[in-house]
C-alpha cells in the first residue's frame, strides 16, 4: 500500500502524497473551538480543489491540558515523534503549564524540533477594522529568529546566590564597569553567527523564491553592537557572499557611495531595483516601529532577533485586524520540519463559547498547505475567507469594531467559508 506519510527526497525537498497524513494538536482554551471550524474548511478547500483526488487524514497527537489529564504529561515525547515522522504539523494554542520545570509548551515543540524560523506573514483582507487608514499598504512576511535572543531562559533573579556569583564573575574577572547591586537580576542574550545566519539565509531564499522587492534586517545594532549588530552585519555577509548575484545590500551601495560617490550608487541601487534584485537593507528597531504605521509600503520579508520579532509581529497583526487574524509557523528549512499556529494564546475566558475568531487557524492551515505544495486548496481558502469578511459576517473581534455587521459564532463563519468554496469553485470553472 502507497504510504501516506510525508517523506524526503534525495534533494531534500519533501515528497507529499496525495492522501496525507497530517498530526495535529487541538490546544486548550479556545483550541478546540477554532480547530473544529478550521478543519471543516480545510477539508473542504481540498476536497473541492482536488475533487477526492487528495485528501488529509488529519491525525491527533496530545500536548497541554488534554495531554496531562490522559498521560499526566504536558508534552509527551511521542507527540515530538510523530510530528518528526510526519515531516509537518498543526498545532492549536497551549496553556503554559505553571511550576513543574516547562517554561513553555510551545518554546519545547521548538526547541525539540529545532524549528529555528518563526515564519509570520501580515497582511490586511478587504473590509476587515484597521486601526490605519491605509491598511492595505501592509504585505509583509516575517522571518523571527526562533532559538536564541534573550528568550534562552539564562536568567538569575535578584538577590540570588547563583545571581551574585555571576556579577561578580562579571565584576572581578572580566573588569564590567557597573554598579550592579544584591537586587540586580541578570539576563543572558545570546545571538551566534551560525543561529542569525541561517534564519537570514531562509528569509532571502523566501524572498527570492517568491519573487519578493526586499529582505529588511531589524536589529538594535547601535545600542547591543555585538550581538543586534553582529546580526545585520552577518546579514550583510550571507547576502553577498551567497546571494550576489540575486541580492543587492545597502552595505554595498555605502561602499560604492564612499569609493564612487552618490551618483553613481545610487544608480546601482536603480538598476537592481528594476533588474528584480532583492534589495537587502537595514532599520533599527524602534524606527521601524514607526516605519510600519508611516511607509509599510516599504517593507517586504524581514528578517529579526526573537525579542524585536516578538513585539513587531503584534503590532503588525494589529494594523491588520488583531491577533484573530494572525497565522504563523515555525519551520527549520534544512530538515524540513514544520508547525503551523495561530499567533495567539488560549484566552481561557473564552473557551467553549463558539466565539472567537478562527481566521487565525485557518489561515495557518493556508501556510501549512502552501508549504506542502497544494497551493490550490490554499488559494480557495484565502478567496473564501476574504468574501464572507467582504459579507461582512464576522465574529466579535471584528464585529465590536466595524458598523453594519453580522455577527456570526466560530462555526458558522466556518460554515460561511465552507459554502463559499463551493461558490467560488463552481464559478470558476
Ligand atoms: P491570548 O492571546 O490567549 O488572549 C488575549 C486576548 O486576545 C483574548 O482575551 C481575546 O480577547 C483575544 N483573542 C485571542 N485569540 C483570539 C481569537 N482567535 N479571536 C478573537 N480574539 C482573540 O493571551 P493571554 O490571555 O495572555 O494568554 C492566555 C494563555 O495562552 C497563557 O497560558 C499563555 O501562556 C498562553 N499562550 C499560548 C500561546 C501559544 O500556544 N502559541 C501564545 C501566547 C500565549
Amino acid at each position: 500500500m502507497a504510504t501516506t506519510k510525508i517523506t524526503k527526497k534525495s534533494d531534500g525537498t519533501l515528497e507529499v502524497p496525495d492522501r496525507v497524513d497530517i498530526p495535529f494538536i487541538i490546544g486548550d482554551g479556545i483550541g478546540p473551538d477554532l480547530w473544529h471550524a478550521a478543519v471543516r474548511v480545510f477539508d473542504a478547500a481540498v476536497e473541492t480543489a482536488y475533487s477526492g483526488t487528495r485528501g488529509v487524514s488529519w491525525k491527533e497527537v496530545l500536548a497541554g491540558e488534554k495531554a496531562f489529564d490522559q498521560t499526566g504529561e504536558w508534552l509527551p515525547q511521542a507527540t515530538i515523534d510523530t510530528i518528526r515522522d510526519h515531516y509537518v504539523g498543526i498545532k492549536g494554542p497551549l496553556t503554559t503549564p505553571i511550576g513543574g520545570g516547562i517554561r513553555s509548551l510551545n518554546v519545547a515543540i521548538r526547541k525539540a524540533l529545532d524549528l529555528y524560523v518563526c515564519q509570520r506573514p501580515t497582511r490586511w483582507f478587504k473590509g476587515v477594522p484597521s486601526p490605519v487608514k491605509r491598511p492595505e499598504l501592509v504585505d509583509m512576511v516575517m522571518f523571527r529568529e526562533n532559538t536564541e535572543d534573550i528568550y534562552t531562559g539564562i536568567e538569575f533573579p535578584a538577590n540570588s546566590e547563583d545571581g551574585s556569583r555571576v556579577k561578580d564573575f562579571l565584576q572581578h574577572e572580566m573588569a564590567v564597569d557597573f554598579n550592579f547591586t544584591p537586587d540586580t537580576a541578570i539576563g543572558i542574550k545570546t545571538v551566534s553567527e551560525t543561529g542569525s545566519k541561517r534564519l537570514i539565509r531562509a528569509a532571502i531564499n523566501y524572498a527570492i523564491e517568491k519573487n519578493l522587492p526586499s529582505v529588511t534586517l531589524v536589529h538594535k545594532g547601535n545600542i547591543m553592537k555585538f550581538t543586534e549588530g553582529a546580526f545585520k552585519n552577518w546579514g550583510y555577509e550571507v547576502a553577498e557572499t551567497e546571494f550576489s548575484s540575486h541580492t543587492y545590500t545597502w552595505s554595498h551601495w555605502e561602499r560604492t557611495k564612499a569609493e564612487h560617490g552618490e551618483l553613481k550608487a545610487n544608480s546601482e541601487l536603480k538598476a537592481a531595483e528594476t533588474t528584480g534584485k532583492v534589495i537587502v537593507k537595514d532599520v533599527i528597531a524602534d524606527n521601524f516601529l514607526q516605519q510600519i504605521l508611516l511607509n509599510p509600503q516599504d517593507y517586504s520579508v524581514i528578517a529579526t532577533l526573537n525579542l524585536n520579532g516578538d513585539y513587531i509581529s503584534d503590532a503588525l497583526a494589529a494594523i491588520v485586524g488583531g491577533i484573530g487574524i494572525a497565522p504563523g509557523a515555525n519551520i527549520n528549512y534544512q530538515t524540513g520540519y514544520a508547525v503551523f499556529e495561530a499567533t495567539h494564546g488560549t484566552a481561557p475566558r473564552f473557551a467553549n463559547t463558539d466565539s472567537m475568531n478562527p481566521s487565525s487557524v485557518i489561515l495557518s492551515g493556508v501556510m501549512l498547505f502552501e508549504y506542502i505544495g497544494w497551493s490550490e486548496a490554499a488559494s480557495l481558502i484565502v478567496r473564501a475567507l476574504q468574501d464572507t469578511i467582504l459579507q461582512k459576517k464576522v465574529t466579535v473581534d471584528f464585529f465590536n469594531q466595524m458598523t453594519g455587521g453580522e455577527l456570526v459564532k466560530t462555526s458558522e463563519f466556518a460554515t460561511a467559508i465552507v459554502d463559499k468554496i463551493k461558490v467560488d469553485f463552481d464559478r470558476s470553472i
